[in-house]
């Protein structure tokens, strides 16, 4: 990875470079997934971008088909967890409304469970 696509202080680029431990589990070229550390859901994951783009707001127009692929492993990964059938939600905060904690754009896949419209 380009040393301009990683940001030394952002914790999931950490977790990307495995300088920070995680249980990685998926991982291309382009997008990865662990675990959320503070689960609200029993099947509570996060699907990332190994290039550091800090929200969806500030995606660049060229690196649209990366959410594709990120929905893609989504999927992929729903599936794995056997929750592909009794249903999931994928959810991408965006900036301080939508209580977005990490600047480094990821998708939440959730389920396991019935989900309320929050969670
Ligand atoms: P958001 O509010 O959409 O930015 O979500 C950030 C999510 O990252 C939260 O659900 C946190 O629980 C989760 N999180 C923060 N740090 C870690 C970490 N080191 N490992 C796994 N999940 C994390
Ligand atoms: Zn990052």
């Amino acid at each position: 990875m380009n040393r301009a696509q990683i940001k030394a202080d952002c914790v999931f680029c950490k977790i990307a470079s495995g300088e920070i431990p995680a249980k990685i589990l998926y991982r291309d070229e382009e997008v990865f997934a662990f675990p959320d550390i503070n689960p609200i859901t029993p099947v509570h994951i996060l699907v990332l971008s190994v290039k550091h783009i800090p929200s969806l707001a500030e995606l660049p127009d060229k690196d649209t088909p990366l959410v594709a692929k990120m929905v893609r492993a989504a999927n992929q990964i729903a599936r794995q967890q056997g929750i592909a059938k009794s249903g999931y939600r994928l959810t991408i905060n965006s900036g301080p409304d939508a209580g977005q904690l990490v600047p480094h754009l990821h998708i939440h896949l959730m389920g396991g469970r019935p989900l309320d419209w929050k969670h």
